[in-house]
């Protein structure tokens, strides 16, 4: 059994629970794949993260990036925990908005945001839009003009520091499609266009320097960047940004060898770091803001399927197939990213064979997790996919007109379904026949 899986998590029939929750019971009653969240380690994070800013008294926010699991239930949660969130498509935001999100604690992010999309961010009235790119800036000065209408807006920068990460998931260093470029002079040729634009009004700077970063250095760096930037465009053009927003990519444990950073200690090294700065430069500390998305939902989520055939090529490998696979969960075939397994039917029995759990889609690729050591498995028994809470369910999709699965909450022993199983009908919902 996986040391990630504590002895509470264990009932005495040997079966896994989440939030209290038999994985047997959820099976059953929800079917499979399904996807369970552990809302009170949802809550866990966020508290983590707000911790140390609520006890040094600084002003700061946490922004969910919601991108990371995105649903009417989840945006109603952050909204208890009383936190922001970000968007980064129309999508979201009409999601925030079906769960009666407060529009003005939503920020809004991506690289080529329609005019639509502004649009709607504009008439919901939105927190803030953080301004990726000249093209964009344009847009948004023209709507805000046309409409009269003000909005605060922040700007993304690349502040050239790549955080130790996968190649396909790195977005701070100078060769982006995000954000305007410090060293060139992209980012202050932005601001000053902002700051001339009417109706656009600049609270502050953004990076995102990457995914998956298990060390605080790259947020003291970031931290140092942003504000020697902040400090130039005080002295340059008289503009006192009150927002440092350093972005996510917090790491999580998704396997036994990684040792992730806790949220607190996060929060602790960027506050730390961010209040010797200004004290050494005689400024106000800036509002800090982060965008936590993976490190909020990622350990909170487990996937369950129904284990169906195996093969076994005798010296080679034993495949055991799952009815899910990269249609609700396309990070290993996309990222080669490593996943812990259990037996959630028999989590207590002996470990006897070493399996690579294959998904049911038609691609050599499609693998949710290699060489597991698991019990015997037949078929029939429930296998669990740990810590797969975020960029799973966000990322699905109806490959092979697969429908796309189940999502629960589980909190005191107590399920609640928030997203609806697919069933075939949807699949052909949108589908149109030919009229001839
Ligand atoms: C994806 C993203 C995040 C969240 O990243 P995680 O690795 O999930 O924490 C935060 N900010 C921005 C701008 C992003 O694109």
């Amino acid at each position: 059994m996986s040391n990630q899986v504590g002895a509470s998590q264990v009932n005495d029939q040997g079966h896994l629970l989440i939030g209290g929750v038999d994985t047997v019971d959820l099976a059953k009653s929800y079917g499979t794949p399904l996807i369970a969240y552990d809302t009170a380690n949802i809550r866990q994070q966020i508290r983590g993260f707000k911790k140390i800013f609520d006890s040094a008294g600084v002003n700061y926010q946490i922004s969910y990036a919601s991108k990371a699991f995105a649903t009417v239930a989840m945006y109603q949660l952050i909204n208890q925990e009383n936190i922001n969130c970000d968007v980064v498509s129309a999508g979201e935001l009409y999601t925030a908005m079906k769960a009666g999100f407060p529009m003005n604690k939503v920020s809004f992010h991506g690289n080529n945001k329609s005019v639509d999309e502004l649009a709607l961010a504009l008439d919901q009235r939105i927190g803030c839009i953080i301004i990726d790119n000249f093209h964009e800036l344009h847009l948004l000065d023209q709507l805000t003009t046309a409409r009269k209408q003000h909005i605060n807006v922040m700007l993304r920068v690349t502040p050239g520091i790549s955080a130790h990460t996968h190649e396909y998931v790195m977005t701070g260093q100078e060769d982006s499609k995000f954000g305007f470029d410090i060293k060139s002079g992209q980012a202050d040729s932005a601001i000053k266009q902002v700051l001339s634009a009417e109706y656009l009004d600049p609270i502050g700077a953004h990076c995102h320097i990457g995914s998956q970063i298990f060390a605080t250095e790259g947020f003291i760096m970031a931290a140092q960047k942003m504000m020697d930037l902040i400090l130039k465009w005080r002295n340059e053009y008289n503009f006192d940004a009150p927002v440092v927003n350093l972005g996510g990519g917090f790491g999580i444990r998704y396997t036994d060898d990684e040792t992730p950073l806790h949220p607190e200690e996060f929060s602790q090294a960027i506050l730390e770091e961010m209040k010797k700065i200004a004290s050494k430069n005689q400024i106000n500390l800036p509002e800090i803001w982060i965008e936590p998305g993976r490190s909020i939902v990622g350990n909170a989520g487990t996937s369950l399927y129904t284990i169906g055939s195996h093969k076994e090529i005798p010296g080679v490998r034993k495949y055991v197939a799952v009815d899910g696979g990269m249609g609700d969960n396309i990070r290993p075939a996309l990222y080669q990213a490593k996943y812990e397994t259990v037996l959630a039917n028999k989590i207590n029995a002996p470990v006897t064979q070493t399996v690579s759990i294959a998904g049911k889609y038609c691609e050599s690729g499609d693998m949710l997790a290699w060489n597991q050591e698991l019990p015997d498995t037949h078929s029939g028994d429930i296998l669990a996919v740990l810590d797969t809470g975020a960029y799973g369910y966000s990322m699905a999709s109806n490959y092979n007109r697969n429908p796309r699965p189940a999502v629960v909450f589980c909190e005191n022993g107590k399920s609640q379904l928030v997203v609806k199983r697919e069933q075939l009908e949807d699949l052909t919902r949108l589908d149109v026949p030919l009229n001839n």
